[in-house]
């Protein structure tokens, strides 16, 4: 993956902030007038659980308050609200299936009842100021996802919509700027459907610059493509956290903020050594490197997007995963490389279990080195199938026909895992 050896090499810019982080802070003359600066900021944002619904919003809007360094928000698509429940993203979706197949009326009152419903649900119990503005809103969203779905368009725009009218929306109750992702001049894909990267870090650098200093909202997940008939395309699923990283990329290589922190808020304590439905024991992880995380969301752990990792990495902006269900546990802390936070000791070989699918447990060791020994014991101590060191530079093992509970207990009795937290 190409994503790795960006993160092997030392990050791309020099700047004043990036001496500081690697602990070389006077190096240079023109460093040290940086070094009184106290101008930090922190880029949240909040997954689906977090913004499920008026409850969950109300504690989304008192953690941006409590501290005014959470500057830009980056706002991912109501999710479920109890287990049963729909998340507006599949809502539309089928929005988007319903308005192709069965044309007006059926496909309208479907989006009235169900995507239309929650944001009101939401505007109403929370005292939106504007909600014949959330009216035109969702009136302008329905007629479009119907125009698109019977032009042939891609289902793109309609999935885009639960993040835009969930990000105006929390504009609106906070008093914030908000910034669309589709003008053109933030997120932006290629007409081939590629992401751009260059030109996204430049206008996202731009933006955020432009606006002086002021807090704004941000939709995740979706951006601009001049070549689509909506002109917007999205992430793959999961992808605001993707537009979180950029956005923490965005302000750390601006003028304005000389220390990002990237804070993802979902509703779990952080990275996990494995997922605790599984395994009871697991536990969550305190320090991991990009390089770590990358693996472990790579192998299939669902907490963070493999394709937000690199945009912070490169900026050097420390991810903290955070949950909006427990807001005083610190979470994991994602830092780079280097960091003597995540330098590992020698029995310290692997970072955790993922279970990609039912039959299948992938182990992520902290270094190709320690594989070998690993599947050995893995081997040797449960009834598996088959266990396969992954060939090239992933430091994974596939474990097939035997549980994760099993896997997890020969690691865990041999203290092979990385220090882990409460
Ligand atoms: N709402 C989108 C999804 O459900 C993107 C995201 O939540 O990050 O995949």
């Amino acid at each position: 993956r190409g994503w790795l050896s960006l993160l092997s090499v030392a990050p791309q810019h020099h700047s004043p902030k990036m001496q500081r982080l690697s602990g070389r802070l006077f190096s240079r003359g023109f460093a040290t007038h940086r070094a009184y600066s106290t101008s930090a900021a922190r880029v949240t944002k909040f997954g689906g659980t977090s913004v499920a619904g008026s409850s969950q919003i109300q504690e989304v809007m008192r953690l941006l308050r409590a501290d005014e360094t959470r500057k830009f928000t980056v706002v991912s698509a109501p999710g479920k609200r109890h287990d049963d429940d729909i998340k507006v993203t599949d809502l539309l979706y089928k929005c988007h299936e319903l308005a192709a197949s069965s044309g007006g009326s059926e496909y309208e009152a479907f989006f009235d009842d169900n995507v239309g419903a929650r944001y009101r649900e939401i505007a109403s119990t929370l005292g939106a100021s504007s909600s014949a503005e959330l009216d035109t809103d969702l009136e302008a969203a329905k007629g479009k996802i119907h125009d698109m779905a019977t032009r042939g368009d891609s289902p793109d725009f309609a999935a885009s919509r639960g993040e835009a009218l969930c990000g105006r929306l929390v504009a609106d109750l906070l008093g914030w700027e908000f910034v669309d992702p589709a003008s053109g001049s933030f997120i932006q894909f290629r007409a081939d459907g590629t992401f751009d990267s260059e030109r996204t870090a430049d206008a996202v650098r731009g933006v955020l610059g432009d606006l002086g200093g002021k807090s704004a909202v941000i939709p995740g997940f979706y951006g601009s493509n001049p070549a689509t008939p909506s002109g917007v395309q999205t992430f793959s699923r999961g992808g605001s956290d993707v537009t979180g990283s950029i956005v923490a990329a965005g302000a750390m290589t601006g003028p304005t903020y000389d220390s990002v922190i990237y804070e993802n808020w979902t509703d779990v304590n952080g990275v996990f050594s494995a997922d605790p439905r599984k395994v009871s024991t697991a536990r969550s992880l305190a320090f991991l490197s990009y390089t770590e995380v990358l693996h472990m969301a790579s192998a299939g752990a669902n907490v963070l997007h493999p394709d937000a990792v690199a945009p912070s990495a490169q900026a050097a902006v420390p991810i903290n995963i955070r949950n909006t269900k427990n807001t005083t546990h610190p979470g994991t802390l994602i830092v780079h490389d280097d960091d003597p936070r995540a330098q590992r000791g020698a029995s310290e070989q692997v970072v955790g279990l993922t279970t990609p699918d039912s039959d299948k447990v992938v182990v992520v060791c902290t270094a190709k080195d320690h594989t070998a020994a690993v599947a050995e014991l893995i081997s040797a101590k449960t009834s598996a199938g088959s266990v396969i060191v992954a060939a090239g530079a992933a430091p994974t093992i596939e474990v097939n026909g035997a549980s994760a509970a099993a896997v997890y207990g020969v690691i865990e009795a041999e203290g092979l895992f990385v220090r882990q937290q409460d």
